[in-house]
């Protein structure tokens, strides 16, 4: 199938990108890597009558050490950062990620705002941002909004950016040393998405977060793995059901067995 036509606009600045999206309030999207939104496009799941190219925005493609830990602009690729090109305060956490997704094709154009604005539930940056606590800038028309994860990260491919807004970068901040994470992705073959992940940061005074993506929904904060982690394997085994009983309602028993074994692997990793 082809996409239906479209017009094409490409914006001289942030602001000129805001000012058409919520010009055409429902008929503008934009377009940045193309990975996801050009599929959809030709299977007439994404009625854009005009596509703003964020390409072109320098202020996009940007990212700088801050004062702590990293500005990442959300016109950065995956593969950018897979080769270590963007500081990394997470020691090595946000390489890893961008190293596994999909292939090196998709990572070449996909982008770190794109995977976060489309929020697919089992998407790779969501629950990674989620678990660093980083937070995203948003840019409209009526200014500039600070959004952490948790707030912009709504339901499955539902965020809170609102008509003529997008993303223009993610603050995040550094992990202290002597802090010990796991991701674990669980996939049906090399390249795919992730039917399970489990994102375990453990900080020096043993302080966890724990977060489940591959969800029906979001990527999800678990309160009570977390506040379990170090127990026994009983204890944390109980823990992870009630916060899959919480997160994950619709799960039948292999998903919940799924998850279940996802989350055990990374906090065994984490916890060293
Ligand atoms: C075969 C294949 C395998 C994949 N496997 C994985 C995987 O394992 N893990 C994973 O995480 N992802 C995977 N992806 C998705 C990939 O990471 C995409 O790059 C990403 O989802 C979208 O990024 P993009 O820059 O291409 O965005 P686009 O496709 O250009 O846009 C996606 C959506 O985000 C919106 N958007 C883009 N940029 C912004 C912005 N700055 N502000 C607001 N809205 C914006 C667009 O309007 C659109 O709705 C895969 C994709 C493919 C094709």
């Amino acid at each position: 199938m082809k996409s239906a036509p479209f017009d094409y606009f490409k914006p001289g600045s942030v602001a000129d990108a805001c000012a058409r999206l919520a010009s055409e309030s429902g008929g503008a999207v934009a377009i940045a890597g193309g990975q996801s939104l050009v599929p959809l496009l030709a299977l007439r799941m994404a009625p854009a009558v005009t596509l703003v190219d964020l390409g072109g925005l320098s202020a996009l493609g940007q990212f700088a050490k801050t004062s702590d830990g990293v500005r990442i602009g959300a016109g950065v690729t995956h593969a950018a950062i897979e080769d270590g090109k963007v500081p990394d305060p997470s020691g090595g956490l946000l390489q890893r990620v961008a190293g596994g997704i999909a292939y090196r094709s998709v990572r070449n154009h996909g982008t770190i705002g794109g995977s976060v604005a489309l929020a697919d539930p089992a998407a790779d940056w969501p629950a990674c941002l989620l678990a660093l606590g980083a937070t995203a800038r948003i840019s409209g028309p009526s200014g500039e909004r600070v959004e952490p994860m948790e707030a912009l990260l709504v339901g499955a491919y539902t965020t809170s950016i609102a008509a003529g807004e997008i993303i223009t970068a993610f603050d995040v901040p550094a992990l202290p040393t002597g802090t010990r994470w796991s991701y674990q992705k669980v996939v049906r073959k090399s390249g795919a998405f992730a039917m399970s992940i489990g994102c375990v940061i453990v900080r020096p005074d043993r302080a966890a977060v724990v977060v489940l993506g591959g969800t029906t929904t979001r990527a999800q904060l678990l309160v009570e793995t977390a506040t379990a982690f170090g127990g026994d394997e009983a204890r944390l085994r109980a823990a992870i059901a009630r916060d899959l009983a919480s997160v994950q309602q619709d799960a039948d028993d292999y998903v919940k067995r799924l998850h279940t074994a996802t989350l055990l692997k990374a906090v065994r990793e984490a916890a060293g």
